[in-house]
């Protein structure tokens, strides 16, 4: 099925988020999760099925300013909840301004995970019938458990199914619905319309489109989405110095001519320092280790790269692989090369078979060609820890 992409508002989405409860120690609906927050995804799972229909998240009263603020450049308008859930979802659905012929889509908030073909499938059904929800089979074995711990029965799980969301509504259903039950309590409007008689489409969608309301389910949640990745750059230049000694990746290359700096000159590690930092936002190793700073002079920069693998980690992220490259006519990099490609692998906490090393001379031309200095271009990647 096509994305709806027309301009007449026959179709709606609201998402109820007006629930006070809070779990973790913190809003279940705003904790962090893949770069944004359950809500957030909860809100662009919902979106994306239906780019330009009509979007209304139902908040909590004293947080509407709040999510006005996260939401509105999102072209989502915030209305405040009622006392119960019922409430909330009414306040939601007339604030769309529909017709009656209009089918609106009831998305919880806390279900981050809907895929868009379940919920174009759900407003297919709802167009077609009236009303229709998200179920999901039940895998196990079902019992009532009594009040004292021990089983009372196992329930037949024939024709048992899990009730998700979005459930979807031809607005006409709902105002009549609501009009019968008056002053009822129900748990979700699919409820409500059965209570009153009405038939309900039952449209079997994806099982991962779990409600998150522990620890656990947060987890699991996190675990479908694909791991955050990042990718740092890092160049730095050193020129030749005679009287030095050369170190490279962390390796000292005893009899050859070193290069100047401030530290020990690596020029290797100090571009793979950058590299780190670049995948972090975190400014360049200037910023971190200036070079007026009399603590760095002659220091080892095994030290500037743990820092920034600290960084990162602080971060929430871990480099998985790193590319060094060097330009030199000088030293030949080959008897060294395994050597310098273990330390950094070491350095790095990575196998040896995470850490690239490649040097080519310039052919005589340039600063390099003409023996003045070394080149390091480093790439990184880092991933989610
Ligand atoms: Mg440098």
């Amino acid at each position: 099925m096509a994305t709806d992409t027309g301009t007449a508002p026959d179709l709606a989405l609201v998402i109820v988020a007006a629930g006070s409860a809070r779990r973790f120690g913190a809003d279940k609906l705003l904790q962090p999760l893949a770069g944004a927050t359950v809500l957030e995804w909860a809100v662009r799972a919902v979106q994306a099925a239906f780019l330009s229909a009509p979007t209304i998240l139902v908040a909590h009263p004293d947080r509407v300013g709040e999510m006005r603020t996260r939401f509105g450049p999102r072209g989502v308008a915030v209305v405040p909840g009622g006392a119960r859930r019922q409430d909330s979802v009414r306040n939601g659905v007339e604030a769309t301004g529909l017709s009656d012929g209009g089918v609106v889509l009831i998305h919880d908030g806390a279900r981050p995970l809907v895929p868009g073909g379940d919920v174009r499938a759900v407003a297919a059904a709802a167009r077609r019938s009236g009303a229709a929800l998200l179920v999901a089979p039940i895998p196990d074995t079902v019992k009532r458990v009594g009040a004292d711990g021990l089983v009372e029965e196992t329930v037949p799980r024939r024709g048992l199914a899990r009730a998700l969301t979005p459930q979807g509504f031809r607005l006409e259903i709902l105002r009549r619905a609501w009009a019968v039950a008056r002053d009822a309590e129900w748990t979700d409007e699919a409820a409500l319309v059965e209570s009153v008689g009405g038939r309900v489409e039952a449209v079997t969608g994806d099982a991962r489109n779990v409600k998150v309301t522990r620890r656990e389910d947060l987890d699991a949640v996190a675990a479908a989405f694909p791991r955050r990745v990042r990718v740092g750059q890092g160049v730095d230049v050193h020129p030749f110095a005679a009287g030095r000694a050369l170190w490279l990746c962390g390796v000292e290359l005893t009899g050859e001519t070193g290069l100047a700096g401030h530290s020990d000159a690596d020029v290797a590690l100090h571009a793979v320092t950058d590299a780190i930092l670049g995948a972090c936002a975190a400014g360049d190793i200037g910023v971190h280790f200036p070079p007026s700073d009399p603590r760095w002079k002659g220091a080892a920069s095994a030290v500037f790269v743990a820092y920034a693998v600290r960084l990162a980690a602080e971060r929430g992220m871990r480099v998985v692989h790193c590319d060094l490259t060097l330009l030199a006519e000088q030293p030949r990099i080959g008897p060294h090369r395994e050597a310098m490609r273990a330390r950094l692998a070491e350095l790095l906490d990575l196998g040896p078979d995470d850490v690239g090393l490649k040097a080519t001379t310039c052919e005589g031309l340039g600063f390099v060609g003409r023996r003045e200095g070394v080149v390091a271009m480093a790439m990184v990647t880092l991933e989610q820890a």
